[in-house]
């Protein structure tokens, strides 16, 4: 088959006949949501994974992502498009730094979702976006180490007031939200005057300071619901803005052009058709760090269990 005339269709019936769910990321360009069975935030496909009636999953996203939905499901086959697509700032983050941080601070450490399977391992607790302000609030300590987003560990100061330590400090960020400027963003505010600013907590504190809404791709989706806009500048990368025109057809949505995760976008049609059919770039994870990072995911959930509970 000419790879080049392949469509989503084409990859759905193979999928189909192949036995694979298609799952991809929020931040997957259009064509390649269009074809997922499901399109979400990284914890809550890891989480929906585990639901599938089926062994095999393709996943469409980065590589911690999928090593994600391989602990969380141990006894499935996980394949991906392209094994190039890793994060930056997951990378940013070392056993080092995070145990000489350890040692200097004797405080818990917390790690974001979005951080290497070792890093969970080594951690007391995981945290999403989403749940971050909650999990650290709930934490008896007042002083945490949290890594790898220094952005996201400045949101958490702000809202927990706890004295929140980022690990490992000024070099971990995630590009495409850290490098965005606050004076693109009243470029686009001053095009849609009455448009309100929802904004991911990975971006500059300047730029959350002037947002009407700060939260995770998962909050994102709710927020246009409970607004009294019809109009919203999404400040993340540039792929959620596909995931909210499907959710809310009636409102217009305004992308930042500069937002896009050049890694996200390694995955395409034609390396996701040749994945299923070959059935190959099968993901593995290390056996030595999945006991470690299960635990911190576990304890994550049992921590937001009792927070429900309570509320
Ligand atoms: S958007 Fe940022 S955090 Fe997400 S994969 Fe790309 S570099 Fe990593």
């Amino acid at each position: 088959m000419d790879r080049t005339s392949i469509t989503p269709d084409d990859i759905k019936r193979l999928a189909k006949d192949k036995g694979y769910v298609i799952i991809a990321h929020n931040y997957q360009i259009p064509d390649l949501q269009k074809i997922a069975d499901i399109v979400g935030d990284s914890l809550q496909l890891a989480v929906h994974a585990t639901k599938i009636n089926t062994g095999k999953i393709l996943f469409l996203g980065v590589d911690f992502m999928a090593e994600m939905i391989k602990v969380l499901n141990p006894h499935k086959k996980v394949i991906v498009p392209d094994t190039s697509a890793t994060c930056p700032m997951a990378a940013t983050l070392s056993r080092e730094d995070i145990l000489s941080a350890k040692d200097k601070y004797t405080a818990p450490f917390v790690a974001y979702v979005n951080s290497t399977l070792e890093t969970k391992a080594l951690a007391d607790l995981v945290c999403t976006s989403a749940n971050a302000v909650d999990v650290v609030s709930m934490m008896e300590e007042d002083t945490v180490l949290f890594g790898p987003d220094k952005n996201l560990a400045s949101f958490v100061r702000e809202k927990t007031g706890k004295n929140i330590i980022p690990v490992p400090g000024e070099h971990g960020f995630c590009y495409v939200h850290d490098r965005v400027l606050l004076d693109e963003i009243r470029t686009i505010k001053m095009k849609h005057p009455d448009a309100l600013i929802m904004a991911h907590p990975e971006v500059h504190e300047e730029i959350r300071r002037e947002s009407h809404f700060v939260g995770s791709t998962s909050q994102m989706e709710k927020y246009p619901e409970e607004a009294d806009s019809e109009k919203f500048i999404v400040v993340t990368e540039i792929g959620m803005v596909e995931k909210l025109r499907n959710l809310h057809p009636g409102k217009e949505f305004f992308a930042v052009d500069s937002m896009v995760c050049t890694d996200m976008k390694l995955n395409s049609i034609g390396k996701t058709f040749s994945a299923i059919s070959e059935e190959r770039n099968e993901v593995f994870v290390d056996e030595e760090l999945v006991g470690g990072a299960r635990r911190a995911v576990e304890r994550m959930f049992d921590l937001m269990r009792s927070f429900s509970v309570k509320k």
